[in-house]
């Protein structure tokens, strides 16, 4: 019997079996909340690459001040 291949992933995030079809629209999670924690997860490390830790120029005050 064959009624064509079935694409299967693995959620990204939790690693669950996906089934890749039009009507999962969270693929290739298996569900919003994993594709939600991805995304977070990417825009965290893209926070932390695009754009060093800005210091407070607390050096510069206590140079002046001295
Ligand atoms: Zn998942």
């Amino acid at each position: 019997m064959k009624s064509g291949t079935v694409h299967q992933v693995d959620c990204p995030t939790c690693q669950a079996v996906v089934v890749w079809t039009d009507s999962n629209k969270y693929r290739p999670f298996c569900s919003e909340r994993c594709k939600l924690v991805d995304l977070g997860d990417w825009a965290t490390d893209k926070r932390i690459i695009a754009g060093e830790p800005i210091y407070p120029d607390v050096g510069e005050d206590s140079e002046s001040a001295l």
